[in-house]
């Protein structure tokens, strides 16, 4: 009697769903599990973000609807933060949109540019989130493979060999998840240049900005030349502020782009709290030195757990920017079959790697959401199956 829609049953599998309840289950037989499963930041937002907060909570201006649109005075940060960080000017009034967090703002801009039919370039390994939208929209997946021989970026000159006659839309994202890759300028140049020749709208997926180590900083796809002309880059506050659960997010750039994505949330919700604006407000204009320690904590990780593996025998590159780690399985395995094996004799969760796609079979993702001395003590444990002796 209750009917499922056709747009429903093209949803893509949730795969964190299974890992959850596995974790769940080991949990419940009193296992010392490890999760490096899941990409869920383990420190808790910055206090001075907080405090915001409470103090927006006590002021009733904000308990009434916000406008759709959003506080102009939290669209004027955004503007600030990108005019300071990258040297992007950003019309508050019409360059940035709100969000409730950037996978909201993924899944809208299919249903905003795309039509049955139509096709997608989607990163593979990618997030899996980009699929939901795109099959919500009724188009299709072109997947866009992103292997280590060409430093995890898109081949361009190989994607001319594919029908792009229907493609409206493509997904990036660097620092990457899950591969860990970083991109450069021109690597965004490329990308400007391939999006206007074939008539291609761009999304900048820029979840990890703040997340890069060796002392270099993630540059804004915005500050290509060009770029606003394309497309649109997606910003949150999740990770570099470690807010995932207050859900907020933004979209800059291109205004036409942006107009959209405001009627889709004008139809679907009412902007977000009007406290948690002010508080995301106070995170961009307050001290950064928190979120640069952040960085800084996600570095000392990758070390110590590279530096563990590397010793223990298992070969594997550290990533150049955010959480995660993307190492390739060892002979004989597959990523699910590796995963498994992980899970039952070291009790240590990790993503397998083909649940970001098929080009993702082969790896594993770990990510660095837990202290050093457990790293190491999932290090360990995985030394101690045998399995990497020579
Ligand atoms: N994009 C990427 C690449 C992510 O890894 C995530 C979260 O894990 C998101 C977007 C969604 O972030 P949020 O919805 O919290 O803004």
């Amino acid at each position: 009697i209750h009917p499922s829609s056709d747009l429903l049953k093209r949803l893509p599998k949730q795969f964190f769903n299974d890992l959850v309840q596995t974790v769940h289950r080991f949990q419940q037989e009193g296992y010392d599990v490890i999760n490096l499963g899941q990409g869920n930041p383990d420190l808790p937002t910055p206090t001075a973000i907080v405090d915001a907060l409470k103090q927006a909570a006590d002021d009733t201006r904000h308990h009434k609807y916000s406008p759709f649109q959003g506080y102009i005075e939290l669209k004027q940060a955004v503007s600030d933060y990108y005019s300071r960080e990258y040297d992007v000017t950003l019309d508050p009034s019409t360059e940035v949109a709100i969000l409730p967090g950037t996978k909201t703002g993924l899944v809208e801009l299919s249903q905003c540019l795309l039509n049955p039919g139509d096709t997608v370039l989607v990163p593979d390994p990618g997030y899996p989130d980009y699929l939901s939208g795109v099959a919500l929209a009724g188009a299709e997946v072109i997947p866009m493979p992103l292997l280590a021989t060409n430093q995890f970026l898109p081949n361009y000159q190989d994607l001319e060999k594919t029908d792009l006659s229907q493609t409206k839309l493509m997904f990036i994202n660097y620092p990457n998840n899950p591969t860990g890759a970083k991109a450069d300028e021109s690597f965004f140049s490329e990308t400007v240049s391939f999006a206007k020749k074939h008539h291609i709208s761009v999304c900048h997926d820029f979840a990890y900005h703040t997340i890069q180590f060796d002392g270099e900083k993630a540059p804004s796809f915005l500050a290509t030349p060009g770029a606003k002309e394309v497309g649109i880059e997606m910003f949150t506050l999740s990770k570099a502020y470690n807010m995932a659960g207050w859900r907020v997010g933004f979209a800059v750039g291109n205004k036409s782009i942006i107009k959209k994505l405001e009627l889709i949330q004008d139809h679907l919700y009412v902007s977000i709290f009007g406290a948690v604006q002010m508080a995301a407000k106070a995170a961009l204009t307050g001290d950064q030195t928190t979120t640069i320690a952040l960085t800084k904590t996600y570095e000392t990780r990758r070390h110590a757990l590279i530096t563990a593996l590397t010793e223990l025998g298992w070969d594997v590159q550290a990533p150049a920017g955010t959480f995660f780690c993307w190492l390739k399985v060892p002979e004989n395995f597959t990523s699910e079959s590796f995963s498994a094996y992980l899970l039952e004799e070291a009790k240590v969760v990790v993503a397998p790697g083909n649940g970001f796609g098929s080009y993702g079979e082969g790896y594993v993702r770990l990510a660095l959401l837990d202290s050093v001395d457990r790293l190491i003590e999932a290090a360990h444990r995985i030394e101690k199956t045998g399995l990497f002796k020579a």
